[in-house]
């Protein structure tokens, strides 16, 4: 049976996967975006759809919200303000956008009795790297002066008030902690790390690693991320719960660095800059973040089926597509 999704954050780059995963299979999707981060762009494929509608708007807009979701089944919450960039350099404009958009998007899922599939981060484990992070694994933050915890705190609190909503109201959520995902469309102007680093390394300048180079991440395709959003969203038993969704393939940045200028065939150099100098002073990096998907996996059997190189191949393509077309590397 199809349904009419509305996805927030829909012309941002997980938000515009989703919506075309969303119409392949017949649903109907109305992407509510203000452009801030998102691009109309991304919804090249989907725009001339007829099952599909973008309005421009803000999730702080109540009266659009309220109508949106009273003429939708199912709520998709995606719209966010994220990158650590820009998080640490607009930290109340964030906290704004994360805190009071999420409660807006939950008393209208509420008002209107929908499901809300909320999107939450691997951000809220904070500077926990433990060899791998289940959805039970504990907070562990620093200050909250520091905007890269007030971050962790604001998405742990709309985490919180879904959970709340779910156990006193009986609204069906579903959380899902998105570790770092990557893939096509993924904008390098908000600080994340493939998108920037395979630029760069396409322009030919140098590649920005920051730190040591020794922190380690895991990168997941957008396109097995989608894959996992709509499994939960379908799945009865996924209401009230959280999940973990990302890749447990680990890179060192370092490493990530070498790799994306021998797949791009670049003569890039590889330069290390300090955190201070990339974010701001007292800027405080995860060693690690892997997480622990056996929760997924047994509920909807996912597991990512992209490698990291497939990923990187498709993101060093696109960037030479921008750059033919003109695009600066990032700096
Ligand atoms: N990073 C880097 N160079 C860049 C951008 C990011 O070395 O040009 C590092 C960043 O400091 C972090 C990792 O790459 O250690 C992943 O950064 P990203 O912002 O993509 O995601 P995060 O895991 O920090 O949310």
């Amino acid at each position: 049976m199809t349904a009419s999704y509305l996805v927030t954050g829909g012309a941002g780059f997980i938000g515009s996967h989703l919506t075309d995963a969303l119409l392949a299979r017949g649903d109907r999707v109305v992407a509510l975006d203000s452009l801030s981060t998102g691009r109309l762009a991304n919804l090249d494929h989907a725009g001339g759809h007829p099952q599909c509608r973008f309005v421009q708007g803000s999730v702080l807009d109540e009266l659009v919200v309220d109508e949106l979701v009273h003429e939708c089944d199912v709520v998709v919450h995606l719209a966010a303000a994220v990158g650590v960039k820009l998080i640490v350099e607009h930290p109340l404009r964030s906290l704004t956008t994360n805190i009071r958009g999420s409660e807006i998007m939950i008393e209208a899922a509420h008002r209107y009795r929908r499901k809300i599939l909320l999107a939450s981060t691997s951000e809220i484990y904070g500077r926990n790297s433990a060899e791998s992070l289940h959805e039970g694994s504990d907070r562990i933050l620093g200050s909250p002066t520091v905007s890269r915890w007030a971050y962790s705190t604001a998405k742990a609190l709309d985490e919180t008030l879904a959970y709340a909503y779910h156990k006193e109201r009986g609204l069906p959520t579903v959380v899902v902690r998105l570790f770092n995902t990557v893939g096509p469309r993924q904008s390098a102007a908000y600080g994340m790390v493939i998108p920037r680093l395979a630029r760069q390394a396409v322009a030919g300048g140098a590649l920005t690693v920051y730190g040591d180079g020794n922190q380690r991440r895991c990168f997941c395709h957008v396109g097995d991320v989608v894959r996992g959003l709509l499994g939960v969203l379908d799945h009865p038993k996924a209401v009230g719960d959280v999940f973990n969704l990302g890749s447990a393939e680990e890179i060192s940045i370092m490493d990530l660095a070498h790799r994306i200028v021998a797949r791009a065939e670049s003569s890039a150099k590889v330069e290390l800059i300090p955190y201070e100098q990339a974010y701001e002073p007292g800027f405080e990096d995860m060693y690690r973040r892997r997480p622990d998907t056996t929760k997924v996996r047994n509920l909807i059997g996912w597991a990512p089926t992209r490698t990291l190189d497939d990923i990187l191949d498709e993101v060093i393509a696109e960037a030479r597509l921008e750059m033919a077309l003109g695009a600066d590397a990032p700096t």
